[in-house]
């Protein structure tokens, strides 16, 4: 399949952000991708067109079944000017399991990468190169007939945007404080936990809205059957770190599967530290808290990075 390329015109170019105080996802850039689905016809009209407003049908059946995905990943310019996207296929894995989860179509994984990496280039004059900046992208999926009732759509826009942004807390790289949430929970085994759907972050905001009024950045999820396991955090994987050991809550079903997890995991084992992917109750934590076995509490993502926990 062609992309299609329609540069935006002068008159669409949008001012460039200051790098040395760029905040997280409020700038887009010059461009966006998109592509269309229709049962049947499969994938259509790869194209990058200048951003701009989506024109979409008010019955279209995301509005009102939620049938959206997303992913999320970086781009990061080099000294010597050469760009590079962190295990980018990974994601694109994700995204298809995402897609399979909530009946949409998945995409062809070396193509729709070819697409991004062209629309990256197009676009490569906003990648900040500044400490702690880069190009955050960030695919999705939606279902666009026009249809009420509830069954899968015969009708997606599978887009691409692209944001520069510095960090993602307000915090930057100083330790985040987090609240244990007892009474709500993020998801459940059987459920939607394990996919990047928007659904999952609407079920999560009231808790995270309360845990703002405590004076806290974000909320730390339990397991939904029994509110004792660590689940994980907003936008992050949990790390903990007990005497010599480095304990990953695990994946369980309810939680999401991150890259930068599975990363940081490969990695503790390359340096020859241990590792262990086992369930971790919350009176765990504490009492290693409590008797000074616990070293270490970070938080793993995209978005986040590596985020030190200070307080819990
Ligand atoms: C995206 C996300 C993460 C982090 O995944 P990465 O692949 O490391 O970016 C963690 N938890 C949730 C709920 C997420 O949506």
């Amino acid at each position: 399949m062609e992309i299609r390329t329609i540069k935006a015109d002068s008159g669409q170019l949008r001012p460039k952000p200051d790098q040395s105080n760029l905040a997280f996802g409020d700038i887009f850039t010059d461009h966006m991708f998109m592509m269309d689905y229709e049962t049947g016809k499969g994938w259509f009209d790869p194209r990058i067109v200048p951003y701009g407003d989506f024109c979409i049908d008010p019955a279209a059946m995301a509005i009102h079944y939620g049938q959206e995905i997303f992913e999320g990943l970086k781009a990061y310019r080099s000294k010597d000017d050469h760009i590079y996207l962190f295990r980018p296929e990974e994601n694109l894995k994700r995204f298809n399991r995402s897609a399979s989860r909530l009946c949409m179509p998945n995409v062809d994984i070396g193509f729709f990468l070819e697409c991004m990496k062209q629309f990256i280039r197009t676009d490569k004059d906003w990648i900040p190169q500044n400490d702690g900046t880069s190009l955050y992208i960030r695919p999705a999926m939606i279902a666009t007939e026009a249809h009420l009732g509830v069954r899968p759509s015969n009708k997606y826009l599978c887009f691409i945007i692209l944001c520069p942004v510095g960090a993602y807390y307000k915090e930057g790289l100083d330790p985040v404080t987090i609240y244990v949430e007892d009474k709500y929970v993020r998801a459940s085994i059987g459920g939607t936990g394990e996919a990047k759907v928007a659904g999952n972050y609407a079920a999560s905001l009231l808790a995270a809205e309360k845990a703002k009024e405590k004076g806290f950045t974000q909320v730390l999820w339990l397991d939904a059957a029994e509110r004792k396991y660590i689940e994980e955090v907003g936008t992050m994987n949990m790390f903990f770190v007990i005497d010599d050991e480095v304990v990953a809550a695990p994946l369980t079903g309810s939680v999401l599967p991150g890259i930068t997890r599975d990363s940081v995991i490969q990695l503790v084992k390359d340096w020859g530290i241990k590792v262990s992917e086992r369930s971790l109750s919350i009176d765990e934590v504490i009492n290693a808290a409590e008797n000074g076995s616990l070293k270490e509490a970070f938080g793993t993502g995209t978005a986040a990075v590596i985020s030190p926990v200070g307080q819990m």
